[in-house]
């Protein structure tokens, strides 16, 4: 293995279009990324949907139903 013809391996920070940042590891001195784990629909939506349960919830309570 010779490091001379291997991309030097930056830990960097990327930002997301959502304006979350997060560490990754790149050979590129700088990341834009269109989409991350915080605004994935896949995440966004599991915790939304958790969010709204609480919400509910505390409704709910709140006026006894
Ligand atoms: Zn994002």
């Amino acid at each position: 293995m010779k490091p001379s013809i291997h991309p030097q391996y930056n830990v960097i920070t990327a930002s997301c279009a959502c304006g979350n940042t997060f560490e990754t590891g790149s050979i590129k001195s700088a990341l834009k990324v269109e989409i991350c784990s915080a605004c994935h629909p896949f995440y966004t939506g599991k915790q939304k949907f958790i969010d709204a349960g609480g919400r509910v919830d505390k409704f709910k309570k709140k006026y006894g139903i």
